[in-house]
């Protein structure tokens, strides 16, 4: 199965200064994409295909033909993705359209080298017939696997992205049962299985580490306020802030990748073959109101992004298909008499005398809805299973 992972590296100050021009290389490509895009329709009046695109990039640009075509290949997603987004209806949606000063440049197959020692030669192509000296970095340990691909980015510091083939076959799809799944902060798991069984994972430790985190940060930045920019107190703390960051965001997803691994136990325990689970993409629940709205949606995003990812590979690798479903009015419906309220307490409880827990009551909502396309009653009496995580 394919998997990602970003890795960090080292190398000299003279290659370091060739990625960053790799890069603005690779946001001149985007452009162009943009702009070539736009000529065609005006003089076509259609949209530019994938091979006319790669016709009119290529060999116009300082970067190997790979890397040029990789991101023709990220313009037509972007494209096409807004393309659906539009046609569901989405007001927000857009083509692409915003200039870059930056692009990550990626190599594929034919474009690097992997050397045992760590070193990875980032292939420059061609130019004018010579054949221009690779980029080299070192890593100081790879991915299992076979690389396929390497996407050399910068946010805050250089990593690499590296998709890579762990050599694992996912087992094949059997009919099961299906679940409902709902995210959230005060839960970062519930889940409610058509059997009856209803899951929840607790959020503590995720909350616990992510406030921490902030209260670290804002204790540096306030040190670091009252030095110099640049000076030689200021940089200390500067290092400071980006070890703790990074050293955080790996408790964060050692706690993610224990929550979902506890998830994924539990389908398989309920024979579960099929997962539904809300969109959630901007939307914001079950937060503490006390929480100061911009972190806590900072938590959110990163959290039910890094959630829906770990899912998504854990499950396939077992075998369990995940969609998502469109979860309006799941968390505000009640089952039994379809009126709607909006609860603020952890019980969601309705004027007709239904009551549930409220992240199961959602859960279970987004598996009707999957299931029969409308939020019905269960007939069946809930059995809860709590987990934390160490
Ligand atoms: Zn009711």
């Amino acid at each position: 199965m394919l998997r990602g992972q970003k890795v960090a590296f080292r190398a000299s100050k003279r290659d370091l200064e060739r990625l960053w021009a790799c890069n603005r290389e690779s946001a001149r490509v985007w452009n162009e994409c943009l702009r070539l895009a736009k000529d065609y329709f005006l003089q076509y009046g259609r949209r530019i295909s994938k091979s006319e695109l790669q016709k009119q990039t290529k060999g116009r640009f300082h970067l190997h033909s790979q890397s040029i075509q990789a991101v023709c290949h990220k313009y037509l997603f972007a494209r096409q993705s807004a393309q659906a987004a539009i046609q569901k209806g989405l007001h927000h949606a857009r083509y692409p359209y915003k200039q870059k000063k930056l692009f990550n440049t990626k190599w594929a197959k034919d474009g690097f080298k992997v050397y045992e020692n760590g070193t990875i030669a980032l292939s420059m192509g061609i130019h004018d017939g010579t054949r221009e000296e690779p980029i080299l970095v070192h890593v100081s340990h790879l991915p299992k696997g076979t690389i396929k691909e390497i996407e050399c980015c910068y946010n805050h510091s250089w990593y690499l992205a590296i998709t890579y083939d762990d050599g694992r076959e996912a087992k094949a799809y059997q009919p099961g049962r299906s679940v409902g799944v709902d995210l959230g902060e005060i839960h970062t798991i519930g889940a409610f299985c058509e059997n009856g069984q209803a899951l929840l994972i607790t959020g503590r430790k995720v909350r616990s580490l992510h406030r921490l985190r902030n209260k670290k940060l804002a204790d540096i930045q306030r040190r670091q306020s009252k030095c110099q920019k640049g000076s030689r107190r200021w940089k200390k703390y500067e290092r400071a802030k980006r070890y703790l960051l990074s050293k955080s965001e790996r408790q964060l997803r050692d706690a993610l990748h224990k929550t979902t691994k506890q998830f994924v136990d539990w389908c398989l325990a309920q024979s579960v073959s099929d997962v539904y689970m809300g969109n959630v993409e901007g939307i914001q629940r079950n937060t503490k109101k006390k929480v100061h709205r911009k972190q806590a949606q900072k938590l959110s995003n990163w959290s039910f992004g890094k959630v829906k990812q770990y899912l998504a590979y854990k499950l396939a690798q077992q075998g369990i298909r995940l969609k998502e479903i469109d979860e309006s009015y799941t968390s505000q419906t009640c089952p039994v008499c379809q009126k709607r309220r909006k609860s603020s307490t952890r019980i969601f409880a309705c004027s007709c005398g239904y009551q549930e827990h409220r992240d199961i009551h959602g859960a279970r909502n987004i598996l009707s809805k999957a299931l029969y396309q409308e939020m019905v009653p269960w007939d069946m009496p809930t059995m809860l299973t709590y987990l934390r995580i160490a």
